[in-house]
């Protein structure tokens, strides 16, 4: 496989807001599981007048320690990278005290309920006051950055790049610490393979996922997911060419040693990468794709 340098080494405290660099700070709320590392890192941008990415879970002491922290300050825009329940919920109660705009891509993509694709869970409440399409602009006293599409993960993430720092908010596009879930059917293999190529034509100086630590050789980092997935692929072929033909049976020859809370969503990559094999025409399934279905190669004729 290809050698990703994962970035787990995570220096934090929850609650507190640490200066990150002159205008960017974070607060660290204490939702851990396997899909946030230590929590949903919300960004605090500017001095004085802010704008905050990624408000986080609805959770009341994450609420208060972001209040606490933003005491004395204006904040004039609350940015969303996408709508999943670790990074948008707390926008409700952020606006309500702050009366500042939500900014973000739009509502949540997929409109099927699909219980088995959302571990991380869609937040169907939030609504944008402002839609931010691809290079348009934000700007606030002091800072000024620009929304980048990078549908994969959702269709709706939007990645935030601070031109004063040559920063990029990244998200859960791209993280230090894993790499992205990608879950159909709001989640698409192929939009997140343009996402990740969409950022090797960028120069920014390091990444801030909404989760870990910054990575501060963005582009070493990307080419080696890109490379990661196309591995993933080429391992699902060939599983298809010994004659597997289930999901289940392409995860527990896969993913070895995978943490048990993670093979659902082992389950539903596999899915993302067989709609992208069947898309490009290279593999066929009985019926309509699923978790559950059957799959083979196309055989060439
Ligand atoms: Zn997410």
């Amino acid at each position: 496989m290809a050698e990703i340098n994962f970035l787990r080494d995570f220096a934090f405290a929850y609650g507190i807001a640490e200066t990150l660099s002159p205008l960017i700070r974070r607060v660290v709320a204490r939702n851990p599981s396997p899909f946030t590392f230590k929590g949903t890192g919300t960004y605090i941008v500017g001095r004085g007048s802010v704008a905050v990415i990624d408000p986080g879970p609805a959770l009341p002491d994450h609420v208060d320690a972001l209040l606490a922290a933003l005491a004395g300050e204006t904040v004039s825009h609350i940015l969303i990278t996408h709508t999943h329940l670790d990074h948008s919920p707390a926008a409700a109660a952020l606006k309500r005290a702050t009366a500042a705009p939500t900014l973000g891509f739009g509502p949540h993509g997929a409109t099927r309920s699909d219980g088995a694709g959302s571990e991380e869970g869609a937040d169907r409440d939030f609504v944008t006051d402002r839609a931010l399409r691809d290079g348009e602009i934000v700007e606030g006293k002091g800072w000024r950055m620009t929304a980048v599409h990078t549908p994969g993960h959702t269709s709706n993430h939007l990645c935030f790049a601070l031109d004063e720092e040559k920063i990029l908010f990244s998200g859960d596009h791209v993280m230090g610490w894993s790499t992205s879930v990608i879950a159909p059917p709001d989640g698409d293999m192929n939009s997140y393979l343009r996402s990740l190529a969409k950022l090797l034509d960028r120069d920014d100086a390091a990444y801030w996922p909404t989760h870990g630590p910054a990575i501060t050789d963005p582009r070493a980092h990307v080419r080696a997911f890109i490379a990661h997935r196309h591995e993933r692929a080429a391992a699902i072929l060939q599983r298809l060419a010994g004659g597997d033909e289930t999901i289940p049976a392409m995860v527990a020859a896969i993913y070895v040693g995978l943490d048990p809370r993670l093979r659902s969503a082992a389950g539903r990559s596999v899915l993302s990468h067989l709609l992208a094999l069947i898309e490009e025409g290279r593999v066929t399934c009985e019926g309509p794709p699923s978790v559950a279905a059957r799959y083979r190669l196309r055989l060439a004729r």
